[in-house]
């Protein structure tokens, strides 16, 4: 019988290279084949060997270059062929990372999958923003959600936001607007303080402010871009933090 390889889901992290675990350093310094989405710092596809063949499959909103199933099918063909493959996946391959369907495909075909955790964003841009996800004065309870999936205005998010609570938002920045009316109509306080943390973790992040109503406005005029997750709830201004210095050097 011929030998398979194994995929590795390896969670490359918010962007920083040395935000790597040491399990995902030494798997991509020695891939052979490497399949990575459009999310990864050309730092860390640096430290993949010469001779390795990387594959981007990068995905943008509405502007899929590879779709889901064609990913899927690449991974098994490959470690069919005998190839370990690494599958490398922006932050955590399991926190909207669609890890889950890439091991359940492999999983199916008999491909043996092996999980290597990332620093998700939402941890990167805690750290890089000292906003303290929970925190015994401000927050027993975090969420991730996501702002683009399938049927927002469907998704269940009362109770998620609020005091005591700190909600976090992937993939929002298109679908601000939209989120910042779900919130209030599900009686979240328009003057609730939230955080956009763009490019968190890179050279180029920028940290944006505001209450809740002000969300589509910080958008807009903020010209934020993707990459970003909006964070909402007391802990994003906490007098203490080191959100107020960052943010003032993000205007400069
Ligand atoms: N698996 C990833 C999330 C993939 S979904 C993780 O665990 O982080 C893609 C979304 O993640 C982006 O739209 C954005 O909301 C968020 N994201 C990823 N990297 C980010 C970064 N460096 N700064 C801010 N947000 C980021």
């Amino acid at each position: 019988m011929e030998k398979i390889g194994t995929v590795y889901l390896v969670g490359a992290g918010p962007g920083d290279p040395d935000l790597l675990t040491l399990r995902a350093a030494r798997l991509i310094e020695r891939a052979e084949i490497l399949v990575h989405d459009g999310l990864i710092e050309p730092a860390v596809l640096a430290l993949a060997p010469d001779n390795a063949t990387l594959i981007s499959v990068a995905k943008r909103r509405a502007h899929h270059t590879l779709p889901q199933e064609d990913i899927c099918a690449l991974l098994i063909r490959e470690a069919q062929a005998g190839r370990n493959v690494v599958r490398l996946k922006g932050g955590d391959p399991f926190v909207f990372g669609r890890g889950g369907e890439e091991a359940e495909a492999c999983r199916a075909a008999g491909v043996p999958v092996s999980v290597v955790p990332g620093i998700s964003a939402a941890n990167g841009a805690a750290a890089a923003t000292q906003i303290a996800l929970t925190h015994r004065d401000a927050a027993s309870v975090v969420s991730f959600v996501a702002g683009q999936c399938k049927g927002l205005s469907d998704q269940d998010w009362a109770g998620l936001a609020g005091k005591g609570r700190t909600l976090v938002i992937y993939m929002g920045v298109k679908t601000a607007p939209a989120i910042a009316e779900k919130l209030m109509g599900d009686g979240l306080a328009p003057d609730m303080p939230l955080a956009i943390i763009e490019n968190a973790c890179r050279p180029q992040m920028r940290v944006l402010r505001g209450p809740l109503a002000a969300l589509p406005d910080l958008v807009e005029s903020g010209r934020v871009q993707s990459p970003a997750l909006i964070v909402i709830g007391e802990v994003t201004a906490r007098e203490d933090s080191a959100l107020a210095t960052l943010a003032l050097e993000a205007q400069q």
